[in-house]
């Protein structure tokens, strides 16, 4: 059998790549560490890292546009229509199943214990109407200019200055609930970057936009195939790049992961209360992803979730080396047609806008931090308030951008809706980047799986396309 071995190899051989890299990352970065390297050469060692992310980065913009606009010419609009029906319950059943696992573990387990302050700030910060958070939502839907969208990130406009007010305006405040303290460094604007300030894209603008250029080039049937035919080719041209980067990867992500490790804070931080937190989102995440998820997959199709999730490996540790799912984004489009067999119309359709929009990781925990930080403050939440937390989590996760932290900036929203302080979002910073890393993955599992269930409801649907699609060929010959 070192035949049939090595076939094993050749078939696996990037995940296998993937996975000593990652190994590789850690044993590498806790070696270094007694050497306390300087932020500058930490920044220097994971340059090769960066590297990944940019060039992954680099390819997001013309694969969503290029995707979604294929994807919905290729299909008949009622045939869209439907998918995008199915699609759009699965992302909000499984946002709400992992919200409500996210209040659920936060309340059992109760990580917020044994706080004695009460709620009571003086001179709060500038609050955020979540009536103009929601606003923004929307308006981001509809980017005035496409040029601007496509470098400019969604940002909310009263969020965003909010949140780094208050990042800024707290870094002197001292972290209360830790038994150790935050260490802030004095030139907080440089080593704190303000989560999800960098530069992006406004996928959501762009997603609305693709969606129905694509459905009016589709049609218009004779007239558009020009069209069609450009956005088509760019789509292969842009995932034969996606073939060569994917080479890159491991390497990239054995970098980003130990540059990632020996950035951290001593792991004394994780005593006390915030540890507490940080386990409770972990098992939080662990139900939903390897519970629920699984679970739901198989009630649906009746096939095996685990093999359909080995051949998502690589977009899983990819998720966890970026923690950005729209970086990410090429490489689960590949796991789930090559490896997976998924149909291009699915996945050219669900994928760009399941990484947009359907993220449960960041829902379940945004309710959670929320809910934690009312607890550290002692102060008691009503059932109209969890309530509340749910609906503005779950718009939350909606409006986050695919991007590191962006989670953490639309938490003000969430705050704001019951009247918690934003600025205690400082709490939970210190172990923010890794938890990132974790919802990132539940997320991109969240969009594989979708897609895979998707795919399964609409067989009806492509299957009398293809048929369509044989006669018509039969006729022209
Ligand atoms: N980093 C997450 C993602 O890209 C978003 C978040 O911050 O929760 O999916």
């Amino acid at each position: 059998t070192a035949e049939s071995a090595k076939s094993f190899f050749r078939r696996n051989a990037f995940v296998l790549f993937t996975i000593a890299a990652v190994l590789l990352g850690i044993i590498l970065a806790f070696s270094l560490r007694p050497y306390q390297l300087t932020y500058r050469q930490i920044k220097y060692f994971s340059f090769p890292g960066e590297l990944l992310m940019r060039m992954l980065q680099m390819l997001v913009l013309p694969l969503i546009v290029s995707s979604l606009i294929t994807g919905m010419a290729s299909l008949d609009g009622r045939a869209s229509g439907k998918m995008g029906m199915r699609a759009v319950v699965y992302y909000m059943v499984t946002t709400i199943i992992a919200v409500f696992i996210g209040i659920l573990m936060v309340i059992i387990i109760h990580p917020g214990k044994g706080s004695k302050d009460k709620l009571h700030r003086e001179g709060r910060i500038e609050q955020v109407q979540t009536t103009d958070a929601f606003m923004d939502l929307v308006r981001n839907m509809f980017p005035p200019n496409l040029v601007e969208a496509c470098f400019k990130q969604y940002k909310t406009q009263y969020t965003t200055r909010v949140f780094t007010r208050t990042v800024l305006h707290s870094s002197n405040v001292t972290a209360a609930v830790t038994t150790t303290q935050i260490s802030v460094p004095e030139n907080s604007t440089e080593v704190i970057p303000i989560p999800g300030s960098a530069n992006g894209v406004n996928a959501l603008g762009l997603v609305v936009f693709s969606m129905c250029f694509g459905l009016v080039i589709g049609s218009m049937k004779q007239k558009g195939r020009a069209l069609r035919e450009f956005f088509n080719c760019l789509n292969e041209a842009i995932m034969r790049l996606v073939a060569i980067i994917i080479w890159y990867a491991p390497v990239g992500i054995m970098f980003l992961i130990a540059g990632k490790i020996l950035e951290m804070d001593d792991l004394a931080v994780m005593g006390g209360q915030l540890g507490m937190y940080t386990l409770t989102v972990i098992v939080g995440l662990l139900i939903h992803a390897l519970c629920i998820l699984p679970l739901l997959y198989f009630i649906v199709t009746h096939r095996n979730p685990w093999v359909f999730i080995a051949g998502l490996l690589q977009a899983l540790i990819t998720a966890l080396g970026t923690s950005s799912s729209s970086a990410t984004l090429p490489i689960t489009f590949r796991c789930l047609e090559e490896n997976n067999g998924v149909d291009r119309r699915i996945t050219r359709f669900v994928l760009p806008v399941g990484a947009t929009i359907n993220m449960d990781g960041t829902a379940l925990y945004e309710a959670l931090a929320a809910i934690f930080i009312a607890q550290v403050n002692n102060y008691e939440l009503d059932f109209g308030q969890i309530i509340t937390i749910s609906i503005t989590a779950t718009a939350a996760s909606i409006g986050a951008a695919g991007i590191p932290q962006a989670g953490l900036v639309t938490m003000v929203i969430v705050l704001t809706s019951v009247g918690l302080p934003t600025e205690d979002i400082t709490l939970i910073i210190a172990v923010d980047w890794f938890l990132d890393r974790l919802r990132t993955t539940t997320n991109v599992l969240g969009d594989s799986l979708g897609a895979g269930i998707v795919e399964h409801l609409s067989r009806r649907e492509l299957d009398a396309q293809d048929c369509e699609l044989g006669n018509s060929v039969t006729e022209e010959k």
